[in-house]
């Protein structure tokens, strides 16, 4: 038992983990404790599915290991309370992907990461909201209403893993999974001042998520620290051919062992193209005194140039949603999710279930897709954009020929107004431009807190590594969160 309950939810990952191992808070305490906060913080619109049966069946199971696991071999996860994006399938929970299309839909699996994390004994508290499909950079592409930002509640907490960067930064949940396709881990964790981490293309099962765009989808931990998102990647990752034939074949690493080595000498490129025109002067401020505290630690900033920065967004827009308008086809009404009422053949029924289940911007993208691959189209588009897409990666590895990592900002600005860009597609795809190039290169990618900006919103700074340098990202993270405390900074009222 804890004294402090109040407490339970201002504790890291690490330390709610190290509670249950010394019995100082039971599985079934916690769950219930952050269930209770879901519900008296519905308001924020973070959670699309709770079921408390589900969860505390899977917490009193926790408690079971728990007790019977011998001390100091318990593993680093058991029992800690965790929620996923509404992205990955789950047998006790409804997945919906944030569309109408899916309203209700149960599925008979879990995802591979929602089973690998329950493998270790975590406990779902249930499902968070983000854009149809992933599709988005606010989350109110969502069939089923917008995310607030806790920071600020009339602003967007990022997209499309909206709901799990709010759920996190408002103490809702420890941790949760989010999916970044061109930068949905990464936008909404700088946006709510919480810590994500996209791993490399393929190293953790894509087996159980709803796809959006197959050849960029990657799965990632969303947590306040570093060291959670060491924790959790370690368990999320692996490989998985059998189920997901771009799965590498990478064995399972330990994140946790990297995080204290010491980053002196460390070699951060720092791209020209990142801090242009386009950067808003709050967010530069942020991430400039980010890497003065970096000199500080030991590292060296050395200049490097990106050139293709600003063709990634028409590059991604043409593949993105190509692959989207292929993935899409399979709701069709008839082996799963909505079907029109009201219908004359089955192509009327296509027609209807379609325009019915899918929302404006899931179907600009069928369109654009379905555009830049029709025969007259394709070379012109879709084959330019992946010729560009491989040189964009090309530029990555001239890079790290002379630096370790990565850094700069993650969006241009800080969380915008929500409506503020919902009515015009381009201005949201445009905020992308820095997420992009990695996604589209295949990198890992995270994003930690650094500072605040305009209206006292978070700021978060990028940090690109090359290929599986995942435990190099999570140790350059981790040191900086050693040396300041950022992470730490809480919203008011939660
Ligand atoms: N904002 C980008 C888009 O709308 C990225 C989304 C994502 O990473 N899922 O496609």
């Amino acid at each position: 038992m804890t004294n402090n309950t109040t407490e339970l939810h201002d504790l890291t990952v690490a330390q709610l983990a190290a509670h249950l191992r010394e019995r100082k808070v039971s599985a079934v305490e916690a769950a219930t404790h952050f269930l209770a906060r879901a519900k008296n913080h519905a308001s924020l619109g973070a959670f699309l599915a709770l079921d408390d049966n589900a969860t505390l069946a899977q917490a009193r199971a926790a408690d079971v290991a728990l007790a019977a696991s011998p001390a100091g071999q318990t593993p680093s996860l058991l029992g800690v309370p965790l929620a996923h994006k509404d992205i990955f399938v789950t047998k006790d929970f409804v997945t919906t992907a944030g569309s109408k299309m899916l309203a209700g839909y149960r599925s008979p699996f879990d995802a591979t990461v929602v089973a690998k994390l329950a493998h270790e004994g975590v406990v779902t508290l249930g499902k968070l909201n983000c854009d149809e499909f992933a599709m988005g950079s606010a989350n109110e592409n969502s069939a089923f209403g917008p995310v607030q930002n806790p920071w600020d509640i009339t602003r967007t907490p990022g997209g499309s893993s909206g709901g799990s960067a709010a759920a996190v930064a408002a103490r809702l949940a420890p941790a949760a999974t989010g999916t970044d396709t061109g930068g949905s881990i990464r936008q909404p964790a700088s946006f709510c001042g919480i810590t994500g981490i996209k791993p490399t293309y393929g190293r953790a099962s894509r087996y159980g998520m709803v796809a959006f765009a197959s050849s960029l989808d990657q799965a990632g931990p969303m947590a306040r620290t570093a060291e959670d998102c060491a924790l959790l990647l370690s368990a999320m990752c692996g490989p998985d051919a059998d189920r997901d034939s771009t799965s590498l074949d990478i064995p399972a690493e330990n994140f946790s062992r990297s995080l204290h080595a010491s980053i002196e000498g460390l070699r951060i490129g720092i791209p020209a193209e990142f801090f242009g025109e386009g950067l808003s002067p709050d967010v530069r401020a942020a991430v400039d005194a980010a890497l003065a505290e970096y000199q500080k630690l030991g590292a060296k900033l050395v200049p490097i140039v990106l050139p293709r920065t600003e063709l990634s967004i028409p590059v991604y827009y043409v593949i993105a949603p190509a692959e989207a308008s292929s993935n899409l086809s399979r709701f069709d009404g008839v082996k799963f999710g909505h079907r029109a009422d009201q219908y004359t053949d089955l192509i009327d029924m296509y027609k209807k279930t379609r325009a019915e289940g899918f929302g404006d911007e899931v179907k600009r993208r069928i369109m654009i897709g379905a555009y830049v691959l029709s025969h007259g189209y394709y070379d012109a588009y879709y084959l330019q954009a992946q010729k560009i897409r491989r040189m964009i990666a090309d530029d990555f590895q001239q890079a790290f020929k002379v630096c370790d990592v990565i850094a700069g900002p993650v969006a241009p600005t800080v969380a915008w107004k929500l409506g503020d860009k919902s009515e015009d597609p381009l201005a949201s795809y445009l905020a992308d431009i820095f997420t992009l190039p990695g996604s589209l290169a295949g990198l890992p990618g995270m994003s930690i807190p650094v500072g605040f900006g305009a209206g006292h919103m978070p700021v978060g700074m990028q940090l690109i590594g090359n290929y599986s340098q995942e435990a190099k990202l999570l140790n350059v993270a981790h040191q900086f969160q050693q040396a300041t405390d950022w992470h730490a900074a809480k919203p008011e009222g939660f």
